[in-house]
């Protein structure tokens, strides 16, 4: 089988990792690879068949999107692949000529063995990079060759807002992808725990990334700008037997955060802090690890006082933190000031893409 993986731009390798780790423990025979095609944000996964035995010890097999589905903490989304292809040149074709390449191409491929045709589908399309076509255009067109591919075979049945099957038809660049999204309208980073909406949360996968950038192994974790919660709490949800400390100035977002944990199942193992980061040491007197996704100034406070911000955090950070800190910004300048005048040492840096922004995480100790 042929899956289709999508995370966050950036974080390619680790969700590599993590689907490598999950196939291996089931045993069976993958090969994974990172940004098929040159596209970002994407792995692709050609992965042999599971079993399991049932109660009654009946060997089945097992249903490894499913799987996945439900373990990945950084994926967003288990794709099954259909086919894949390069347009050279569609980005600037005519929107007629861009539309009957595409048309042509999955009129050619035998859809009918991903659906039966009395199931009801739906095909939803994404596009990313320029073209002349947008993704409306996409979804419609391969709606309509799968339509008349599955005509061959009895009486298709489309339902635009609760199929029982899901196209997904993506264009990014010049690279087009087709298969049945096993994970449905909802990728996976929108957790099912959050109850709180904080303005500037992060998606549940970076905050998976961050994670696994900062190897905790047990010891003290802090995330001194907490907002709703998302990083203490996915790390609770991984079962960290370490302290856990979610620190975070206003109020309405530190009980957010608490609403969240106790919808995810965790609050017990989260101590919850009101207080200024900036004045860190009040609040511990050492911790191992510190992982957050600091204040843009973007969406809360102004950008104006995000230097200051950053410096006054790092100067008390120096003074409270044993092993590493992972932080995440747009604000590059301020970050590597307040890093470097401090005495930390950056380790690690890459970009991610988080929404429409790319931000750049450091790993530092
Ligand atoms: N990762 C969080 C989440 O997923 O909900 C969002 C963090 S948000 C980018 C930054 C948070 O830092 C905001 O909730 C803001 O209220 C908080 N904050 C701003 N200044 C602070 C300070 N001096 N001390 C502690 N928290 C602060």
């Amino acid at each position: 089988m042929r899956l289709l993986l999508t995370t966050s731009r950036g974080i390619e390798d680790l969700a590599r990792a993590e689907v490598e780790g999950l196939f291996a423990k089931l045993g069976v025979p993958f090969r994974v690879e990172e940004r098929p095609l040159g596209v970002e944000g994407r792995v692709s996964a050609e992965v042999g068949e599971a079993h399991y035995r049932d109660e009654k010890g009946r060997e089945r097999e097992l249903s490894i999107p499913t799987y996945l589905n439900e373990r990945s903490r950084l994926l967003h989304r288990v794709i099954v692949g259909i086919a894949s292809e390069r347009f050279k040149g569609i980005e600037e074709e005519e929107p007629e000529v861009a539309l009957k390449r595409i048309e042509d191409f999955v009129a050619s491929l035998p859809v009918e063995r991903y659906v039966k045709v009395s199931e009801s589908f739906a095909v939803r399309g994404f596009r990313k990079g320029e073209h002349r076509i947008t993704s409306v255009d996409i979804a419609r067109t391969v709606g309509t060759a799968v339509f008349e591919r599955l005509s061959r075979f009895g009486s298709p049945r489309v339902n635009l807002d609760h199929p029982a099957v899901i196209f997904r038809a993506e264009l990014v660049g010049d690279a087009f992808f087709l298969g049945i999204d096993t994970t449905g309208d909802s990728s996976l980073h929108k957790r099912p725990w959050r109850v709180y909406d904080h303005p500037a949360h992060l998606k549940a996968s970076i905050a998976n990334a961050l994670i696994e950038l900062a190897k905790p192994d047990g010891g003290s974790f802090i995330d001194p700008f907490c907002g709703s919660g998302t990083i203490p709490i996915e790390l609770a949800l991984r079962g960290y037997g370490g302290r856990i400390t979610c620190l975070e100035k206003f109020r309405k977002h530190l009980r957010g955060a608490r609403m969240n944990a106790l919808s995810a199942g965790v609050i017990d193992r989260i101590e919850f802090v009101q207080g200024d980061a900036t004045r860190l040491s009040e609040y511990v007197d050492s911790v191992d690890f510190a992982v957050s996704n600091l204040p843009y100034g973007l969406k809360i406070g102004r950008k104006g006082d995000i230097p200051k911000l950053y410096m006054d955090f790092f100067r008390e950070l120096a003074g409270v933190l044993e092993r590493r800190g992972v932080f995440i910004t747009t604000e590059k300048r301020a970050i590597e000031r307040a890093i470097e005048e401090n005495g930390f040492k950056i380790t690690h840096h890459r970009l991610i893409g988080h929404g429409g922004l790319t931000v750049h995480a450091y790993v530092v100790e």
